[in-house]
């Protein structure tokens, strides 16, 4: 058995200093006076749920000379994490049965975490093929998404959701129209002009949750939406869902910490899709999350080499890593200035995602649960260097910032999987 003693512990909505006893991979009791074989000592640290992200490129098979199964849980662990939801824009993508068995397979051998795992929604993410979502999800498929691009025919999207409904699965969705995005490399405006870089329209993002949103309504489909960053979008969904439609969205960590004016330059570490957007635009997430439109935060990992990164915006890779840097940078940047309640950010990284993914035995420590727990150092900065990060990809931007809330420990079924120093 093993005791975690001393911590403060992130238990049913509280923190409470309290001991875990666990028993092989399960908690088994939460409180005060138990003896076990092991201890580990917690005292001044936060022990909270394993963190849970919906939104992960592990880039395994296919361009695992940007990150695999391996790094990427290696990196998700040294974030805190203990359940990835990887998205399928590998390659081949797992588009049939027999693909997403591979696939599933592969996670669960290589990832030193949980890391469940995305299908497509058509053939070959950008086709406008249906595929056997049925046999998808008995291949162990959790939700569906063709994360990276939109689909842009309506008619695909709603026979996609509508088979999707029938099969009890979450669309997830990047919204993009393709006819608007205008070969843009960051948000359209000041910024883009300054730079003299082609620009973004929030256009492509929001006309085309504006469209699923009442294809969603019609289907009656869990329809997620990816990274929202406009504050129109934000808009729309809590429109949406007074409504009565079945919709959720996740909001990421570069979109809530940065706008397009901080971007220095020309400089890909910058680069993402969508895009940094306006002050407005990273006010209007920071609301969403605080009166509940938006639901949970997800990190949208994407590791690149360093030569995608590095030269002209136009020509580099989209997408920056996020696991290592997601909840220290959000604690010090948002809970120690009292924007958000530390109680909150943890619900966003926790139990969100998990129930409103019907992700079974994570987000909530409770006894009987899988001993999967993150444990955080909340007094003493470090700096995030690239020397330190476990994912091949150092592509952050976030670099050379003073954090706390760095990773300590993380345990998943009572084993450690990362130890700071080890
Ligand atoms: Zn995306």
């Amino acid at each position: 058995m093993l005791l975690i003693k001393n911590g403060l512990v992130y238990l049913d909505g509280n923190l409470t200093k309290t001991d875990i006893l666990i028993d092989n991979n399960k908690i088994k009791a939460i409180g005060t006076g138990f003896e076990a074989e092991q201890v580990i000592d917690a005292e001044g640290k936060l022990v909270t749920p394993g963190l849970v992200d919906v939104h992960v490129h592990y880039r395994e098979p296919g361009q695992t000379y940007k990150e695999d199964i391996a790094t990427g849980s290696r990196a998700g662990a040294r974030g805190g994490f203990t359940t990835t939801l990887a998205m399928p824009n590998v390659i081949p993508t797992p588009d049939t049965p027999e693909l997403m068995q591979q696939m599933v397979k592969a996670n669960r051998e290589k990832g030193i975490i949980h890391v469940l795992q995305y299908a497509p929604i058509t053939a070959g993410e950008t086709s406008d093929e249906i595929l056997d979502y049925k046999g998808l999800k008995k291949a162990g498929a959790v939700a569906l998404s063709n994360d990276g691009h939109g689909v842009q025919n309506a008619r695909t999207m709603y026979l996609a959701m509508q088979k999707a409904a029938d099969n009890d699965l979450i669309v997830a969705s990047h919204c993009q129209d393709d006819s608007l995005f205008n070969h843009g490399v960051i948000n359209e405006g000041p910024k883009a002009t300054e730079l003299d870089l082609p620009g973004i329209s929030e256009l492509a993002e929001t006309t085309q949750i504006a469209r699923d949103l009442l294809l969603a309504e019609k289907t009656g489909v869990h329809y997620h939406i990816c990274h929202v960053s406009t504050r129109t979008s934000v808009d729309l969904v809590r429109m949406a869902k007074a409504r009565g439609i079945n919709v959720t969205c996740e909001a990421a960590p570069h979109h809530l910490l940065l706008s397009d004016s901080q971007i220095p330059g020309n400089d890909p570490y910058y680069k993402m899709n969508p895009p940094l957007r306006s002050r407005s635009d990273v006010d209007a997430l920071v609301e969403g999350l605080l009166d509940g439109t938006i639901d949970m935060i997800a990190t949208d990992h994407a590791p690149h080499a360093k030569k995608e990164k590095t030269g002209d915006m136009r020509d580099a890779a989209f997408g920056i890593t996020g696991s290592e840097t997601c909840f220290s940078m959000l604690y010090t940047k948002f809970v120690k200035p009292g924007i958000f309640a530390l109680e909150d950010l943890l619900d966003w990284l926790t139990i969100m995602p998990a129930e409103n993914f019907g992700l079974e035995n994570c987000g909530q420590i409770k006894p009987g649960a899988e001993a999967d727990l993150a444990i955080f150092d909340l007094d003493h900065p470090v700096t995030l260097k690239e020397s330190d990060y476990l994912s091949k990809g150092v592509n952050t931007p976030f670099t050379g910032q003073e954090v706390y809330g760095s990773t300590w420990m993380t345990l998943v079924s009572g084993q450690k999987v990362y130890e700071r120093g080890n």
